[in-house]
């Protein structure tokens, strides 16, 4: 059944419902994006069709000019121009987070800032987390990826070992890294708590709240074009929602209303769900694309084994 909008253009059921989820997605995004600059007030307009343009052209602003190295650059240098609807004299000052994601210029700040942040881990005692770690786990792999995967804590060998993704899931996921043609240094590879909760349950609501500052700062840092989200934590860590794993894999995401997010299954979940593994294969498929980025071999009969 046709639905007709205020324009008068008529859309499918399906393309209707997309479009709306998509508007309120931006919408969303760009909240966030005016509270992270320490906006607290919103302009009113009853014409919804302005108000999501606008968002449109904040986000587009706010994303910058992709696949383009200076435009990078410069999007690194300067932190983006807020929507013109909002009176730069009347706005406060930027909050922590805006604080968090000034990024140095330089490839060799940004590597510094890094290893800093690293150190402060290392310290800290933010959250009842540090109580039974052995050491902090940070992150592996190349500081300037394009790609960066995020998953949810430490595990016991991480915990040894004092990097992310080194047990059985970690090895999965390097072979799953292989299949998309990157070696594993090639990647960023980072989780959204930094210590080890105990038993390797899910950290609690409040230890991600409290660590997540750190990601937001490494992902500023490194900058990359896509992020794969491994499992329901760090997606509940990188977009704030509950929604389940299962329904939210395979859709693209937006964190911050700017880098693209890939939700898709954990590999520890891999390891014992088996037939989840062609789901994650045309999940990374589509990260594949979107990085332009060629497998070694299309044929999905060639997803990453798990055994
Ligand atoms: S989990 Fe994060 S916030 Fe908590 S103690 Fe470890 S580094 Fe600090």
């Amino acid at each position: 059944m046709a639905r007709r909008q205020r324009t008068g253009r008529s859309l499918s059921t399906g393309s209707f419902r997309d479009e709306l989820i998509e508007l309120t997605q931006q919408g969303r995004a760009w909240l966030e994006w005016q509270h992270d600059c320490g906006g607290e007030a919103l302009p009113f307009s009853t014409d919804l069709e302005q108000v999501a343009a606008q968002a449109k052209a904040s986000l587009t602003r706010t994303a910058g000019p992709r696949g383009n190295p200076a435009g990078q650059a410069q999007a690194r240098q300067a932190r983006p121009s807020p929507p013109t609807s909002t009176s730069d004299a009347a706005r406060p000052a930027p909050r922590t987070v805006a604080k968090a994601i000034d990024v140095p210029s330089s490839v060799e700040a940004r590597r510094l800032r890094l290893e800093a942040i690293a150190r402060e881990t290392s310290a800290c005692t933010l959250c009842s987390l540090h109580e039974e770690r052995k050491q902090t786990v940070v992150a592996r792999g190349n500081p300037e990826a394009d790609l960066v995967f995020i998953g949810e804590g430490p595990g016991r060998e991480e915990d040894e070992q004092g990097l992310p993704f080194v047990g059985p899931a970690g090895q999965l996921l390097d072979r799953m890294i292989g299949a998309m043609g990157y070696q594993p240094e090639d990647v960023y590879v980072a989780n959204i708590v930094k210590c080890r909760p105990p038993n390797n349950r899910k950290p609690e609501p409040e230890e991600m709240a409290t660590c997540i500052p750190f990601l937001h700062e490494q992902l500023a840092l490194v900058s990359p074009k896509v992020i794969v989200a491994l499992g329901a934590t760090a997606v509940q860590g990188l977009l704030g929602t509950t929604v389940g794993i299962t329904r939210l894999r395979g859709t693209w995401k937006l964190y911050r209303g700017r880098t693209p997010v890939m939700p898709t299954f954990h590999p520890a979940y891999l390891l014992r769900q088996a037939e989840k593994k062609r789901e994650v294969w045309n999940d990374l498929q589509q990260v594949m694309k979107r990085l332009e980025q060629r497998p070694p071999s299309a044929d999905p009969a060639k997803a990453p084994r798990g055994d």
